[in-house]
This record gives structure tokens, C-alpha cells and sequence, in this order.
């Protein structure tokens, strides 16, 4: 997968992306990330990217021109399609189901805002999507993409080490994950739950549904309206 990164700070994107499960998908050949800046494309001696807004009011806006030209540079650096995405804190708010449907794409480009924003034209006539990563806002959209980087980079096939760890994440089944323990099994903070350590495979997988039903009941009831309920977990849930 290629992602491409509109931004005036392409440097804080390079370095996100490379630790961790990113850099290793980088290494591995499953993802590369290309950083553009607008400033490169501006004209003058002042390279200027932004100014005031029409109407006044505080802040400025980022010019048209100077992002455009990035664009259009990004586009043709590769002759795969791409669907092009502005971070912002208006747009569709970003969900694991998102995440797997950009990670499924061969490419994407996302366009950073810092200032008020963008000039309304240039992401009316260059923008396919709008993403938030939450209802708050940032002073630029550099974290947003480096959220949705990491977030795809582990979903590419080989990415990580054990395949089985992303499916069993929350919300891949709709349920937010279970606890987890690991050694000593007992500790001055507690004990590891007795099943375990039972090695019985089908009471294990109970107990993680049960957790997993739990929690999700208690921290995000809403997303249970999701979910494919059998009658084992109806009950465990009435109960
Ligand atoms: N005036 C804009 C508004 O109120 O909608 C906020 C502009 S914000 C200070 C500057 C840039 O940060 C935005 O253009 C966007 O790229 C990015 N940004 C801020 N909050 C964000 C969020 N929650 N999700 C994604 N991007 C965000």
C-alpha cells in the first residue's frame, strides 16, 4: 500500500511512521509513505502557503495554489488510483470499520489543514472524503494522519508478527477485546484469573466473550446494538 501526505511539516510524518509496527510494515515492503510540502510548490521568495481570511476574523487560511500543485505532484508520482482525504475535524468520524476499508486500498492521499483550514474550493473540487479522528480540534491534521497510518499499517497482510492478534482486537467483532495477563500469576496487584491457566481451550474462549460482553456493556453500551448476539451471550447479558 502507498499512502501519500500532504502537509507543512512532512519531516513529523516520516519520523511517526517509523517505529513500531509501521516501520517494521515499511521495511517488510507492505507500505510506504511519501511526505509533500505545499511550501515546496509556493511561489515567491516567501514560499508563502497561507493568508487572511476573506470577510476578517482571526487566523488565515491555506492558499489554493500552493496545495494544489502538491497534489497534483503526489498524484503523479504513482499511476495507481488514489482517493484523496482531508483531515479535519468535520468530517466522518474515523472507526475500525473505516480503517479496514482504507487499508484495502492500494492507495490514499491525505491533505493536512493547519490554520482556520483549507480554502473551501480546493477541497470542494480536489477532496473525495473528509475524516476526523474526534470531536476536538488540533492545530494541524499531521496527527490524524499518522492515526490512520498506524492504524492501516497493522491491518497489511504481514505486518504483524502474529496474524491472529489484529481479529481478536476491539471492535473487529463489533465488541470491545478482553483482559489480558501475563506472568508472574500471582502478584502484590492480584492474582491471574484461575481460567487461564485451566488449558481448557473452549472455557477460556467463554470467559473472553463474557469479558468482552461485559465490558462493552459497561463502557460502550452502544456498540452492543451492533453486534450479532447468539443466545449464550443474550443470556450472559440478561444475567
Ligand atoms: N477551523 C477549523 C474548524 O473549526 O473546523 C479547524 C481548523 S484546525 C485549527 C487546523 C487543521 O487541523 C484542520 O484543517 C485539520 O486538518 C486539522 N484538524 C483539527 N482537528 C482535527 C480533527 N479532530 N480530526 C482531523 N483533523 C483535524
Amino acid at each position: 500500500m502507498r499512502i501519500d501526505v500532504i502537509s507543512l511539516f512532512p519531516d513529523f510524518i516520516a519520523q511517526c511512521a517509523a517505529f513500531g509496527v509501521t516501520g517494521r510494515a515499511i521495511e517488510r515492503g507492505l507500505l510506504s509513505v511519501h511526505g509533500w510540502n505545499p511550501r515546496d510548490h509556493a511561489e515567491g521568495s516567501y514560499r508563502r502557503v497561507d493568508d487572511r481570511p476573506f470577510g476578517g476574523g482571526p487566523g488565515m487560511v491555506m492558499l489554493i495554489d500552493p496545495l494544489r500543485a502538491a497534489l497534483r505532484a503526489a498524484r503523479d508520482a504513482d499511476p495507481a488510483p488514489v482517493r484523496t482525504i482531508y483531515l479535519t475535524p468535520q468530517g466522518a468520524p474515523l472507526t475500525q470499520a473505516k480503517v479496514h476499508e482504507l487499508a484495502e486500498r492500494g492507495r490514499i492521499l491525505l491533505l493536512c489543514g493547519r490554520y482556520e483550514g483549507i480554502d473551501e474550493r480546493l477541497v470542494e473540487a480536489e477532496v473525495d472524503e473528509e475524516i476526523s479522528i474526534g470531536d476536538y480540534v488540533l492545530s494541524g491534521g499531521e496527527l490524524g494522519a499518522a492515526v490512520i497510518i498506524d492504524a492501516v499499517a497493522r491491518l497489511q497482510e504481514g505486518a504483524l508478527n502474529d496474524a491472529d492478534s489484529a481479529a481478536q482486537d476491539s471492535f473487529e467483532n463489533g465488541l470491545l477485546d478482553c483482559p489480558h495477563y501475563t506472568r508472574p500469576v500471582e502478584h502484590e496487584l492480584g492474582a491471574v484469573p484461575p481460567v487461564l491457566m485451566s488449558g481448557n481451550h473452549a472455557e477460556i474462549a467463554r470467559w473472553r466473550r463474557q469479558q468482552s460482553l461485559e465490558r462493552t456493556l459497561r463502557r460502550r453500551p452502544e456498540l452492543l446494538d451492533g453486534v450479532d448476539l447468539s443466545p449464550a451471550d443474550r443470556q450472559f447479558l440478561a444475567g
